[in-house]
């Protein structure tokens, strides 16, 4: 992963041989280039965390007071915790002091989950907030409860014991008495949100008060959730994905503002839909337009974007301060959005095409992972979960998807499944 931050080339162009000659000086290279973005970070002048309103830029030059310009904050619906228009999507990132760079600058709202990093993000979390006030952050994880299938419905195995051993293990590794919000993680069936032992399991936490709110995340069937959240006066927040390349924004934008009105917090992820338009990581998407794009609905309420470097933190204190597009920027983000890009929409149009019964959607997801994520941990190990093996499409003469944002997907599955064959100590 490492590697792939440095050059942006296609992440298979890789091999052993490289590894273990070029891997030293990258190394070496990724690490001067986060110290050089740290020094600058910290030369500019953070301003530390005082809880108050205003934000100076560590990052301008010669500041002055007209450069000043207020944290936008918005109400995280009826749980009425003041949130900052952008929050900290910590599932790919493993540096506390990015965390507290954040934090100093008002990022105070970190989203983990029990699966991130095996664990080991919760426990890098953990360890940044052992030194924190309490009051002074707000954390949000997620469980994926046992035994869900790809049709989204609870089995006999997702009980209330999997699930509350589960959050009992990231409160372990948080440090914490408590979680401000906790979410059932990926939920795509409405059914599973009335599964009798994953309710009472949540009550039961929150009336110990382990966790102050209950919701869940969702990145497939959104709107249809949203709705369903609406319905109902248990959910609190939910996690939704959310961007400018979706095929039915228009559907989604009355789904959240549905939510939203019944007073769920909404709160976005997937926002820069993938992070690059193609493969090759040339042609970025323009994060800066994209998080304003998703902010210019009213009724969402903070996004998480993945952020896993300074440069990342730069450009999302920027929006943090000022959020409004102008509509020669919504014009330039949505000439992209008629593009294939890298990500699937999850409009799950593709579900019954395959004769193979091959889960398209998330090999979908897999190849944006290892292309425009450039980790191909996470990719590696959503194959993994998959068991399509590494020549899923070998026994099949002519696919028979049409996907609606136009992706060859024999292709990309063909490209991404080469990574089942890599030994799994070279991805770590
Ligand atoms: S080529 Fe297409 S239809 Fe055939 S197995 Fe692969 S995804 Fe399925
Ligand atoms: S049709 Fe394409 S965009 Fe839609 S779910 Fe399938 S792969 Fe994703």
């Amino acid at each position: 992963m490492l590697y792939f931050d440095i050059y942006c080339f296609s992440p298979f162009e890789f091999n052993v041989k490289t590894y273990i000659f070029d891997l030293p000086k990258l190394l070496f290279m990724r690490k001067m280039k986060n110290n050089i973005n740290r020094r600058k970070f910290l030369s500019t002048g953070i301003t530390g965390f005082t809880g108050a309103m205003v934000l100076s830029s560590p990052f301008a030059k010669g500041q002055t007071s007209e450069q000043e310009k207020k944290i936008v904050y918005r109400t995280l619906g009826k749980t009425g915790i003041k949130v900052p228009v952008i929050s900290f999507g910590v599932m790919r990132a493993d540096s506390p002091a990015l965390c507290k760079a954040a934090y100093d600058n008002g990022i105070n709202f970190f989203d983990t989950a029990n699966v991130y990093q095996g664990g080991n993000n919760e426990t890098m979390l953990g360890n940044f907030f052992k030194n924190l006030p309490r009051s002074s952050f707000i954390v949000e994880t997620k469980v994926k409860p046992a035994g869900v299938g790809r049709d989204g419905l609870p089995t006999a195995q997702t009980t209330a014991e999997d699930f509350l051993g589960k959050f009992k293990e990231s409160l372990s590794r948080l440090q914490l008495d408590y979680v401000d919000i906790l979410l059932i993680h990926d939920v795509s069936n409405p059914e599973l949100l009335k599964h009798k032992p994953l309710i009472s399991a949540l009550t039961q936490l929150k009336k110990e008060k382990k966790t102050r709110f209950v919701g869940f995340s969702t990145h497939s069937n959104m709107a249809v959730m949203l709705q369903e959240a609406a319905n109902s006066d248990f959910w609190d927040v939910v996690l939704t994905s959310f961007n400018f390349m979706l095929n039915n924004i228009d559907e989604m934008n009355q789904a959240i503002k549905k939510a939203a009105d019944a007073g769920i917090g909404i709160v976005v992820m997937k926002s820069l839909a993938g992070g690059f338009m193609d493969k090759e990581r040339k042609k970025p998407v323009n994060a800066t337009l994209a998080l304003k794009w998703v902010l210019s609905n009213p009724n969402v309420h903070t996004i998480i974007p993945g952020m896993t470097s300074f440069d990342h933190l730069e450009t999302n204190l920027k929006v943090l301060a000022d959020p409004v597009m102008t509509e020669q920027e919504k014009q330039e983000l949505l000439a992209m959005a008629g593009e294939p890009g890298l990500f699937c929409v999850n409009c799950n149009k593709c579900l019954n095409a395959c004769p193979y019964n091959l889960p398209v959607p998330d090999l979908m997801r897999a190849y944006m992972y290892a292309y425009g994520y450039a980790n191909l941990r996470m990719a590696y190990d959503l194959l993994g979960e998959l068991g399509t093996g590494v020549s899923p499409c070998i026994n099949c003469t002519e696919c028979k998807v049409q996907c609606t944002k136009g992706f060859d997907i024999r292709t990309k599955i063909a490209d991404v499944s080469r990574l089942v064959s890599m030994p799994a100590d070279l991805i770590a």
